[in-house]
């Protein structure tokens, strides 16, 4: 399975990466909305994992401009947002996100929503 993760937080993108490879997935890592496009156009993951708060571009547009293109609007999308954020996990699913966690989460906790969000 291919993971995608976009989040410009080394830190959260190193610990979600390591724990993923782990259990055999291939992982990809974006740093930005930007990067993030490009990577599921060129990569075509099974699976999203999309920050908020980006520079450059930030989730809530990267699932709008995903719906515009055929080739990456059906890739299953599972949206980080930070604590006290209740509008952004009503507006990430009202853009087609599959799921929202709110940060901190564990390891654990990220891994059952990929299987979830995948269907196994
Ligand atoms: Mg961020």
């Amino acid at each position: 399975m291919k993971v995608l993760v976009v989040d410009d937080s080394d830190v959260l993108r190193k610990i979600t990466v390591y724990n993923l490879r782990k259990l055999g997935m291939e992982v990809e890592e974006a740093i930005d909305g930007i990067d993030g496009l490009e990577k599921m156009r060129t990569w075509h993951p099974d699976v999203v994992i999309l920050d908020i708060m980006m520079p450059r571009m930030d989730g809530f547009t990267v699932l709008k401009e995903m719906k515009k293109d055929e080739s990456i609007k059906d890739i299953p999308v599972i949206v980080l947002t930070a604590k006290g954020g209740q509008n952004d996990e009503q507006i990430a699913l009202s853009l087609g996100a599959k799921q929202v966690m709110t940060k901190p989460f564990s390891p654990t906790q990220l891994i059952e929503e990929v299987k979830n969000v995948v269907g196994k």
